[in-house]
């Protein structure tokens, strides 16, 4: 059997003419730019977060980008983040001009550990970007009352959590600004590149308006210096065709995180994700990811030679030496038909991009460990319980076996 990490043959199956009508209208109508979809989708996305204004844009890291500018952050400025993320989070700040401060994860729930925060707070902190990473909210009041006493600006990185709840809101809602991705495989995905900024301030939406075309608040009349990032009008057809269908697929994730969890219970060497008890219904995970831990420095499979990804570490200094459990198992799935992904196989603050930054491999301990040891198993809304109960049963096989 074969198992893909991620697959779209099931959706377009399903919706797929659905999709080619929505993109033949805006063919057909000659609106490319702006027009009816994109408005449309701006007020069904912003209704369905649950917040008051919805502006899209060409990317999730355009979101953040964007939303950096219009809380005027820049030069001399720093931003608190994860290094245990998508490198955009920390591209996004760099490339504004202000100066990403990394700090450590939770290895619990593999997100920002808020006991580090206030270490890393120093007069020029502006803003913290937290990332609601693999689709898990993280506490949300714990943030905001942090950013409230230091006078920091919050922007969430939802970019993997559309439809994930903390406290009954939604992820983008609760922060001073959320960013959204609609990159493919994300849980709301176009069909290309795509992404939304979301508030509740009014006079941050129209910024992020403005500077989404050109700061231009209107025509050929230019305040300050922008960006051309806008949402394509056949991203927003496709994506109108599939926001109602959302809530539906977070279920099916939900489904496949609760059987991966049952069955992949009590497995030497393996740690499973975070995730809420059924009573806890204020807090949603959006399971965009399903990611687990392997641990056990005794199972070694067939072949203990370093993966791609290790050997261009090893001349970065980054020391994977516990990474060959990890990498072992997921060689031996890839041989039995089952496709994962190691997100991230190398932290930011070690990417050689980031080497002025000055961070060493003892920086940042848990996201150093979670590096070498996170595989993402197959999790997307169409994967039958068949296929995962063969990737389950081989797991086990591997892991009792060794
Ligand atoms: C995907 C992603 C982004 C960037 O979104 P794009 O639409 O690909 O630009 C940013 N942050 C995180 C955590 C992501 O997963």
């Amino acid at each position: 059997m074969q198992v893909p990490p991620f697959s779209f043959d099931k959706q377009l199956s399903e919706i797929g003419q659905e999709l080619e009508a929505a993109v033949n209208r805006v063919i057909q109508s000659g609106n490319y730019i702006g027009g009816e979809e994109v408005k449309n989708f701006e007020q069904s996305f912003a209704d369905s977060v649950g917040v008051s204004y919805a502006i899209g844009c060409n990317s999730g890291t355009d979101a953040l980008v964007l939303a950096l500018r219009a809380l005027r952050i820049g030069k001399g400025d720093e931003v608190i983040t994860p290094s245990f993320s998508f490198f955009a989070t920390a591209e996004a700040i760099s490339n504004v001009g202000a100066k990403p401060v990394f700090v450590d994860v939770d290895l619990k729930n593999y997100l920002l550990d808020l006991s580090s925060l206030k270490k890393v707070v120093t007069p020029a902190t502006k803003a913290i970007i937290p990332v609601h990473l693999f689709g898990c909210p993280i506490d949300m009041t714990e943030i905001v009352s942090f950013a409230k006493e230091n006078g920091l600006k919050v922007i969430e990185d939802c970019a993997q959590a559309a439809g994930a709840l903390w406290d009954g809101k939604s992820v983008g809602t609760v922060g001073d600004i959320g960013c959204f991705s609609f990159f493919p495989t994300k849980n709301l995905g176009a069909a290309g590149d795509a992404g939304a900024v979301t508030t509740n301030d009014p006079e941050l939406a129209r910024r992020i308006r403005e500077l989404a075309v050109h700061g231009m608040p209107r025509r050929y009349f230019h305040t300050e210096l922008g960006y051309n990032s806008r949402l394509d009008a056949i991203q927003a057809a496709i994506l109108n065709v599939k926001l109602p269908l959302l809530p539906l697929w977070l279920d099916q994730r939900e489904k496949i995180a609760s059987i991966y969890l049952e069955l992949l219970d009590g497995l030497p060497g393996l740690e499973l994700p975070f995730y809420f008890n059924k009573g806890e219904h204020k807090n949603k995970h959006g399971w965009n990811q399903f990611v687990i831990r392997v641990t056990s420095p005794s199972f070694r499979g067939r072949e203990i030679s370093g993966n791609q990804s290790s050997k261009e570490l090893k001349s970065f200094d980054v020391d994977l030496s516990n990474s060959n459990a990890r990498d072992s198992l997921q060689k031996s799935l890839l041989k039995k038909g089952v496709n994962t992904i190691i997100y991230y196989p190398i932290p930011i603050h070690l990417q050689p991009a980031y080497k002025h930054l000055g961070y060493t491999s003892d920086s940042l301990v848990n996201t150093q460990k979670l590096c070498s040891e996170v595989l993402s198993l197959p999790i997307f809304p169409e994967l039958t319980l068949n296929e995962q109960e063969y990737v389950c049963r081989i797991i086990r096989e591997l892991l009792e076996n060794n």
